[in-house]
């Protein structure tokens, strides 16, 4: 079971936690090997100090030097906290002991998750002065859980369920008031309250509803008013998640958040530019259980974040999490800034500190993928070393090297698409009975999220660097992409297909899986594919599977996507469709009928192909009739990474290449004036999770395409400067050692 469609497994700020089980040799750079580099949304400009300083007109304190956000959940005398965020680093926190947000809503403090000393209204203005000196002091404001006690004497301020109930499981022990209801005017006067302290901000944590919420009467009489007609029920209508109906109503929920944040922002704004407001938004899963839309969310707040960094159980999430998340988010942001938020626990345990590899790891990718960064402690500091030191470690070199981290241009080439829309409009697909499908399946086939980080991680282990984007993103400039991967993205509008054939025609390459424009944007399923011209094919609306046993044939073996395999038959994907391909397609591969069981002997050819190039305009496609990216994830198959390597390195120009460097080092490439940043994370273990220690590359040989000379190359981690070679396009260079991270910083 999903968190996201069952508020009693709501863990704390993870309120889709779990959605992985939603349903459903070198080549020679040209003269503009780079040239995307420039053409980038952020905005470059000198970075500078924010405390004490406001040298740089038109830039709010926080977009001027990366935050190091730390959050302690203990209370402590005064002196002794700012002494402490001092020593770890910070330049900001979260002051979640705050006991005086409006009745209800001091989470941790109610609860008990935190000893020591409070703050409330009397003792802020000394908190704030001793506090501030080095700090920016954000209030932790929680708008989601409700102490019961509370709740009961305010029932029309609850949640209600889709059967009538108030919303009384939040993680176990609390309820839930809706922001359309008359509370809000409780929070805005708390708001109030607040700005007339010296606050640097409010951070809100929510607010959202649940995929069972919410049915209250200030709901339904707002929904009445846009809609002229009643509110339908969100249980009923998630589970085939389609059409107009369904679009009002995640339209409508995420709206109703925008309209809370809108209101709450010009309170504090007004009393105080310079206050910074923002809220707990969505990471990389379907918005529709919580209401949290990004691209709404950023628009009436200031800093995009999200959870990307909260791991839980036996951490069977990609080590990729924080950094998919952190891709996204800036590709949603719009040019504003981002955060993960980190925690360093091992959840679901609340008081638990996480293994100092992995709080490396979450580091590591946040700052890369140019995320300001949160960390929240959530044990005793004391008790735990080893783990402050990677905290105080990374602040550290952070502080003293801001420039990689902030209003950096990426280099990639090449855009992983992660189906935002798809995740709300599509439900996944019903397998029918049929000559090629053993068994009837309630499973649905077409699960996004494995589809998704299957290329993700395969991009990354042949290192390939990459930016994540989502359907919205389609609309932008898509120039600097010489390769677009679709993985299993469902949904499109007839504006955003048409980019999509544009950018082909134009000499753009695009990988594509299973359904992909299969739907409209609603998610109404189409009798054929939206792009079936540029995959050249056509299809017949069948799907087969699951395949647990079977295979695909090699037809056709000189091809460049099946470079370096030399065995005949390859496992297949878990599930297939049947289509017909077009006379100037070529298809290596086909599906191979399906075998009564696994020791039934060789597999006969079907005529289903599953591999199927074509070249549309000046462009080419790549089709995949299957769930090639969920099945790369689940089953990690060699030929799978093979063929996703072979495939980018032939169809977009290679920015970097590596030598001696393991899969399990992430590299990136981005550039800031006349700085070119690499970015190397080391996630190289001891086979474990949760990853204690990072174990230290050597001698990694690289290969970097740059055009323009070359004056310097040196790390930024171990402060060393690196010899050179320049050669045509290229420079390359061997780095003596990698620890768990590495900035290279190479000058021209
Ligand atoms: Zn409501």
């Amino acid at each position: 079971m999903n968190t996201e469609s069952n508020p009693k497994n709501v863990n704390r700020r993870s309120f889709i936690g779990l959605s992985g089980s939603f349903l459903a040799g070198w080549t020679l750079l040209p003269q503009s090997a780079i040239s995307g580099f420039d053409r980038k949304r952020g905005k470059e400009g000198p970075v500078n100090s924010f405390l004490g300083n406001s040298a740089l007109p038109g830039k709010r304190w926080w977009e001027k030097e990366p935050l190091r956000i730390v959050e302690l959940e203990e209370g402590y005398e005064f002196g002794e906290k700012a002494s402490l965020l001092d020593r770890l680093g910070a330049n900001m926190e979260h002051l979640t002991t705050f006991k005086d947000t409006s009745p209800g809503t001091s989470f941790l403090y109610n609860h008990h998750l935190f000893t020591g000393k409070g703050v409330d209204l009397d003792s802020l203005a000394g908190y704030l002065n001793e506090v501030q000196k080095n700090i920016k002091v954000i209030i932790y404001y929680n708008v989601h859980a409700i102490l019961f006690s509370y709740a009961n004497e305010h029932p029309e301020w609850q949640q209600i369920k889709d059967d009538g109930n108030p919303v009384d499981q939040i993680y176990e022990i609390d309820s839930s008031f809706c922001i359309n209801s008359p509370w809000r005017e409780e929070v805005f006067d708390t708001l109030k309250k607040l700005s007339a302290y010296k606050i640097d901000g409010v951070f809100y944590d929510g607010p959202i509803f649940f995929s069972n919420t919410c049915y209250c009467d200030s709901c339904r009489k707002l929904f009445k008013e846009k809609y002229k007609k009643e509110i339908p029920l969100k249980t009923k209508m998630a589970s085939t998640r389609s059409g107009a109906a369904w679009r009002e109503l995640v339209e409508f929920q995420s709206d109703s958040i925008a309209r809370f944040l809108k209101d709450s922002n010009d309170i504090l704004k007004k009393v105080s530019p310079g206050c910074l407001f923002y809220m707990n938004g969505s990471t990389l899963g379907p918005t529709w259980p919580t209401g949290r839309d990004n691209r709404k969310i950023i628009r009436e707040s200031d800093i995009l974040g999200a959870e990307g960094g909260f791991l839980y159980g036996a951490l069977t999430e990609p080590i990729y999490k924080p950094g998919a998340v952190a891709k996204l988010l800036e590709a949603q942001a719009g040019g504003k800034p981002t955060v993960i938020f980190n925690a360093a626990k091992q959840g679901p345990w609340a008081i638990s500190m996480l293994a100092a590899g992995e709080i490396n790891i979450l580091y590591s990718q946040t700052i890369t993928h140019q995320a300001n960064v949160w960390l929240a402690v959530c044990d005793d500091p004391d008790a735990h070393g080893e783990e402050m030191e990677v905290i105080e470690k990374y602040n550290r070199f952070i502080r003293r090297n801001p420039e990689p981290f902030m209003n950096t241009v990426s280099a990639a080439k090449i855009a992983l698409v992660w189906p935002q829309e798809g995740s709300n409009y599509y439900g996944g697909s019903s397998v029918p009975l049929t000559d090629f499908t053993k068994a009837m399946s309630a499973q649905k086939a077409g699960n996004l999220t494995g589809e998704f980080y299957g290329f993700y991680e395969a991009l990354s282990r042949a290192h390939f660097p990459f930016d994540v984007i989502d359907e919205v993103s389609l609309q932008n400039d898509l120039e600097k992409y010489e390769l677009i991967i679709l993985p299993n993205t469902p949904c499109f509008s007839k504006d955003q297909i048409e980019r999509i054939r544009n950018f082909v025609e134009n000499g753009g390459n695009l990988i594509s899986t299973f359904e992909t424009s299969h739907y409209n944007e609603d998610g109404g399923k189409l009798t054929n594919f939206q792009l079936n011209d540029v995959f050249g094919i056509e299809s017949s609306g069948d799907i087969f599977g699951p395949l647990n046993h079977d295979y695909v044939a090699v037809k056709e073996e000189r091809r460049v996507s099946l470079k370096g395999i030399r065995q005949k038959l390859l496992y297949a994907p878990a599930y297939g469709m049947k289509i017909k391909t077009g006379p100037a397609t070529i298809a290596p591969l086909f599906f191979c009928k399906p075998l009564p069981g696994s020791y039934a002997g060789i597999p006969d050819e079907s005529v289903f192909p599953f591999l199927i190039e074509n070249e549309f305009g000046k462009g080419k496609s790549v089709y995949f009739a299957g769930s090639f990216g969920d099945s790369l994830n689940k089953f990690q198959f060699p030929e799978y990474y093979r063929i996703v390597a072979n495939l980018a390195a032939d169809l977009s120009t290679q920015v970097i290449e590596v030598q001696n460097t393991p899969s399990s080092v992430e590299v990136s490439l981005r550039k800031k004036g006349n700085l070119i940043f690499l970015y190397l994370i080391n996630f190289t273990s001891d086979m474990r999770r949760p990853i204690q220690q990072i174990i230290t590359c050597t001698n990694l040989k690289i290969r970097v395409l740059i055009s323009e000379k070359v004056k310097s190359v040196k790390t930024l981690w171990m402060e060393k400067k690196i010899e050179f070679t320049q050669r045509g396009n290229s420079v390359d260079f061997v780095l003596p050692a990698v620890d768990a991270y590495e900035v290279v910083e190479i000058k021209i």
